[in-house]
């Protein structure tokens, strides 16, 4: 006989293991770091990483100065430069996690360039989910920009690699691990179609997490990232214009979405508190919620 006596079971009660796989660091909180922070607060534990040094892309350096006088750098003295902005960036990150109270950060340092999707850093993040174990993968949306690009490609590749990590590697002495979720962080292309491959993608996003109350962190954690040049009234303008522009839509004032990999199993048909009284509520109410800013005033 086959049991299904659990079948009423809701969400899970335990303390999670929730990992994030981004292509660049300061995507590792970015994306969804109020989520991460209201997870931490609750007990859970939360690992980052970043799968690249992310020096090419947002850097005062590499990608702003250099780029007017060209390569052409010996070896060593482009590997040095690589590895001293990488560093200053890495501290960075690990700052900003720490606002959000995110202590487990890692970097594998994979030098960026185009980073097509490939196998050797496929299994080197297999790796990594079968040490790290967790019940939840947070990773890129594979199909922003239809695929072409950083994010996506990391994206796509933490895909195979929470395939991967579900069977044994011979080169790895860890047990196989299967993820049982896998959420897709806030797309670029969700609010914004910046390209015409973008225009040509279908992205919906399906859960939303209320971050209103941990607005001032995630623009403080924000403001961290000097080496990229995101300090300042940017680190307030793209908090208000992302997570606000999503809270308001949501109803609310700063939401982070999520797409789902997998779709829910589920007893009863799910109605979030919240939606069903709002549904009857004043306008008034309403707008006054949506109408909550607090990201361009932070102080920094
Ligand atoms: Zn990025």
């Amino acid at each position: 006989m086959v049991d299904f006596s659990d079948k009423m079971s809701g969400y899970s009660q335990k303390k999670l293991q929730i990992m994030v796989i981004m292509a660049h660091p300061a995507d590792t909180f970015d994306h969804c770091g109020g989520t991460l922070m209201h997870h931490v607060r609750k007990g859970d534990h939360v690992t980052v990483v970043s799968v690249l040094q992310g020096v090419r892309v947002h850097d005062a350096v590499v990608s702003d100065q250099l780029r007017y006088t060209g390569g052409g750098q010996k070896p060593e003295e482009a590997k040095a430069i690589r590895d001293d902005r990488s560093s200053i960036k890495y501290k960075e990150v690990s700052n900003a996690c720490k606002i959000l109270g995110i202590e487990d950060v890692r970097f594998l340092g994979v030098e960026d360039k185009i980073n097509l999707v490939n196998e050797p850093n496929i299994i080197a993040i297999a790796k990594l989910i079968r040490e790290v174990k967790p019940d939840i993968l947070i990773t890129h949306y594979p199909k922003i920009n239809m695929g072409i690009g950083q994010h996506p490609q990391i994206g796509t590749m933490v895909v195979h690699a929470m395939g991967f990590a579900g069977s044994i590697d011979f080169d790895d002495p860890n047990p196989a691990h299967k993820t049982a979720q896998l959420f897709f962080a806030f797309p670029d292309n969700y609010n914004f179609k910046a390209t015409a491959l973008d225009a040509d993608t279908t992205c919906y996003c399906d859960v939303f997490v209320d971050v209103s109350d941990v607005v001032e962190e995630i623009t403080r954690a924000r403001n961290c990232m000097s080496s990229q040049q995101y300090s300042g009234n940017y680190a307030r303008k793209s908090v208000e214009t992302s997570f606000g522009v999503n809270g308001n839509r949501m109803r609310t004032g700063y939401a982070e979405p999520f797409i789902r990999y997998k779709p829910e199993l589920l007893y009863y048909l799910p109605l979030p508190e919240r939606f069903e009284r709002w549904a009857n509520e004043k306008e008034k109410d309403q707008l006054e919620r949506r109408a909550y800013m607090v990201a361009p005033y932070v102080d920094l």
